[in-house]
């Protein structure tokens, strides 16, 4: 079917998911299918698979800069940050029932926290600026005597922001406060070692980064001990219970290796390609606002906010030319509730409802990009001529 012009459909939802790498999934196939052992099981199938999770993990260890003995693997990102959050606090309770996070955290976090805030225990937001950056004087002085840990994102689902993580572990370790981070949007995406960082826990999820989906984990670095979250089994070291997902592990081990080794040169091809869209948006289009940090940014990302217009409409619009992009994150889509992140950078709620992240992947291309911003002029110009609002900014009508 003809989607467009290009003849194909363009997919600019990479921060959402990304597709499997075929050399990845070349790696996983015998995994399903005549190598099915279970890795707990003592005959020979078992060992195999069990060696396979072995090798998976002593590369992910090695190219996130970790002891094979600090990786637990887990269902997701989700599934990490729930551990890493509800393990710690339970494991501090005799300490204190203060947790620190940042207000732009995924929802993976802030559920957990509201689950913990349900239980007694308080939790305190960091705010951001406008471009989304949390301040370290902010965790300073938000650091109390029973403060058991600290979350903070190493970069922003919605707007790419790059959090300084290593700055801002320093000084909670400082204060002897333990510190996690959230890095499932920059694995693959920036360079990401734990020994560099110097966080006691990190998440991550392999369909981030072109590997298989329901498959992530828990960096957690010897001697931390959260409590467990999944009960069962005595997998991954009695730590998380649960069959382990062999085919899944063995294909995020290697998509990591390849998104590690070809970091550079789709970081920059990406980069490229977002710094174009940018560029030719903000010439093309007036009262728009490109949201985040131009600096401390995720190379695939974009978010722009569409004044006068209503994100879904424009989602929708573009959508029906075979252009696939996101308002919001793919987790809060569903919600008519304006974007917190953006909330908490002081948008104003209309405009944040106009708001639309575009992400970028390796297998995007220039025409593509020049095609995707033709649609978004015609688009925007489409629904700004049914805006009611823009109809009174016209007429001169103040405060809109
Ligand atoms: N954290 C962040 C920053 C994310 O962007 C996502 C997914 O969108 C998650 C956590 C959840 O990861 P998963 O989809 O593997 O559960």
């Amino acid at each position: 079917m003809i989607t467009n012009a290009l003849n194909r459909k363009i997919y600019l939802d990479h921060s959402a998911t990304t597709p499997l790498d075929e050399r990845v999934f070349c790696e996983m196939k015998p995994w399903f299918t005549e190598k099915f052992g279970n890795a707990n099981s003592i005959h020979s199938f078992g060992a195999d698979a069990a060696l396979a999770v072995d090798t998976a993990r002593r590369k992910i260890a090695e190219l996130l800069g970790a002891k094979p003995t600090e990786i637990y693997f887990t269902s997701g990102g989700t599934e990490a940050d729930n551990w890493a959050i509800k393990g710690m606090a339970e494991a501090k309770r005799d300490k204190g029932k203060h947790i620190i996070v940042s207000s732009i955290e995924h929802a993976a976090i802030m559920s957990a926290c509201k689950q913990l805030s349900a239980k007694g225990y308080e939790i305190t937001y960091l705010p951001v600026n406008s471009k989304g950056l949390v301040a370290p004087q902010d965790l300073l002085s938000a650091i109390r005597n029973d403060t058991v840990m600290v979350s903070v994102m190493l970069a922003n689902n919605e707007v790419g922001t790059i959090q300084p993580i290593k700055e801002l572990c320093e000084i909670a370790h400082g204060k002897g406060v333990l510190f996690h981070t959230d890095a499932v949007q920059a694995v693959g995406s920036i360079p990401v070692s734990v020994k560099e960082l110097g966080v006691d826990m990190l998440s991550l999820s392999a369909h981030k980064f072109y590997g298989p989906k329901g498959i992530g984990a828990l960096y957690i670095k010897s001697g931390v001990k959260p409590d467990k979250l999944l009960v069962g089994g005595h997998q991954e070291r009695t730590m998380r219970g649960g069959t382990t997902n062999v085919p899944a592990v063995v294909g995020m081990a290697k998509a990591l290796e390849i998104a590690t080794g070809e970091l550079k040169k789709n970081s920059e091809y990406v980069k490229g390609l977002r710094d174009r869209f940018v560029k030719l948006v903000e010439e093309r289009i007036p009262h728009v606002i490109y949201n985040g940090d131009g600096k401390e940014r995720l190379p695939q990302n974009a978010n722009f906010s569409f004044e006068f217009i209503e994100g879904e409409a424009l989602l929708l619009n573009l959508d029906l030319c075979g252009i696939a992009c996101s308002s919001g994150s793919a987790c809060s889509s569903g919600s008519l509730e304006p974007s917190h992140v953006l909330l908490a950078m002081g948008i104003n709620p209309e405009t944040a409802h106009g708001s639309i992240r575009f992400s970028f992947g390796k297998d995007n291309t220039r025409d593509e990009v020049d095609y995707v911003v033709e649609k978004l002029v015609e688009n925007v110009n489409k629904l700004r001529a049914i805006s009611p609002l823009f109809a009174m900014f016209n007429e001169g009508v103040k405060n809109v």
